[in-house]
């Protein structure tokens, strides 16, 4: 098995989301990593002995899958390497991973300041579970301004949970400030950071104790494996490991995880071509005489665009746009497309639209969504690779139906 090595953080990110996690298989010598199907894995013998096949410090003992397993461990190898955090530990989804955080990190008095605008599963559990039914006191608040955090902080916060580039505002948080808030305060700092595909923002390198992704979305990339991982301190994973693993059992199965690890191979290839295909969308559709406005964190029109520029090394594929006209010229434009397929999801190769009043977010009440910077006619596009000329051709037809 291939431990991350002392001179990772001296190799570039291509080389270590190829080898990172890798290794020749002992039995058949094949230089990729097998599957591992098996729900039991042989524990020592000796009675002396048989202790370390549950010693939860090594991670390359493998005894009961939910708690950890062959492919999971090599994924989180490559994970950890990629974003050059000391460990990772893997979930089934993205959701899972957040609240496998949440589950560990929190208890019942104690405080979690959260980005008012996140992912819609994620915001859903902070407000109708931890703060209503597990007595964790819940602020949301708008973390693209630091002094809002600063204001919140309480003697018992406990977790400030920050997304960015947000979900469907493209909004940037300063991973930076916050960390030195969190810091001040004694409050641990994670960053769901799935927007950025793990190759165009470094939270860790930030001051973020933790950084989360969902596989599903870039990393997989190919839209067709689920799975969802914390990178960080090692102190936290290894309580993760432990608490959220093993009690809440949202394992990820070995096939996503062996899917993910091949895709996160061509992450920083696909990544990049996101970024190209992501800003050239974005200026065609802002120089559009029906869109009010595009946000985009790459453009200079963007509201945080300059702590973009000093966070972000890319802008990724995500693209939020406000039509000029109303709720049924939206739903007119996400109909009317013939490779942006309507569908939810982000970060696949393939580029897809989302009408997020509708989708994604159609349960949050509007005053709340109209608060939190999105109203009915913006509309989410997710950028694929595909040859820019079709994606740009396909958003003017559709936008002549409207
Ligand atoms: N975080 C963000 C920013 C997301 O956009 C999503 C899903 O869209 C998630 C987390 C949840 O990931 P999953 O669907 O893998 O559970």
């Amino acid at each position: 098995m291939n431990q991350p090595t002392e001179d990772m953080h001296r190799l570039g990110l291509a080389t270590r989301s190829i080898h990172c996690g890798e290794g020749v298989d002992a039995e058949t010598k094949a230089v990729r990593r097998p599957i591992v199907l098996a729900n039991s894995f042989k524990l020592n013998d000796d009675a002396e002995t048989l202790a370390e096949s549950f010693d939860w410090e090594n991670t390359h003992k493998f005894n009961y899958p939910r708690s950890r397993h062959p492919n999971g461990r090599y994924l989180e190898e490559r994970l950890a390497g990629m974003e050059e955090g000391e460990d990772c530990v893997v979930f089934a989804s993205g959701v899972a991973a957040i609240a496998g955080a949440f589950f560990t990190l929190l208890g019942a008095g104690d405080h979690l300041i959260s980005s008012r605008v996140c992912y819609i599963g994620i915001h859903e559990l902070l407000v109708e579970h931890l703060a209503k039914r597990f007595g964790v006191e819940v602020s949301l608040v708008n973390t693209t301004d630091p002094a809002e955090v600063k204001a919140a902080v309480r003697p018992n916060t406990k977790l400030i949970h920050v997304e960015t580039p947000a979900n469907p505002t493209t909004y940037i948080s300063d991973i930076e400030a916050i960390a030195d808030i969190a810091k001040k305060a004694g409050a641990i700092l994670s960053v769901d950071s799935t927007f950025s595909g793990l190759v165009t923002q470094k939270p860790l390198s930030l001051g973020a104790d933790l950084v989360m992704h969902s596989l599903t979305k870039y990393v997989n990339g190919h839209g067709d494996g689920m799975g969802g991982a914390v990178i960080g301190r090692k102190d936290l994973i290894t309580q993760m490991r432990d608490a959220a693993s093993i009690h809440l059992g949202a394992t990820i199965s070995p096939f996503n995880a062996w899917l993910i690890m091949r895709s996160a191979v061509t992450l920083p290839l696909r990544m990049k071509k996101h970024c190209e295909n992501g800003m050239q969308v974005a200026r065609f559709l802002e120089s559009h005489p029906k869109v009010k406005f595009v946000r985009y964190p790459g453009l200079p029109s963007h509201p945080q665009h300059q702590i973009a520029g000093k966070q972000m090394s890319g802008f990724g594929g995500m693209v939020s746009v406000e039509l000029l006209g109303d709720l049924e010229s939206a739903e007119r434009l996400i109909r009317s497309t013939r490779f942006f397929a309507l569908a939810e999801s982000l970060g696949g190769v393939e580029s897809l639209i989302c009408h997020p009043a509708t989708m994604t977010h159609a349960s949050i009440p509007r005053e709340e969504r109209l608060k939190a910077g999105f109203k009915d006619e913006l509309i989410r596009l997710s950028v694929g690779v595909e040859n820019i000329e079709d994606l740009i051709e396909d958003l003017a037809n559709a936008f002549k139906k409207i």
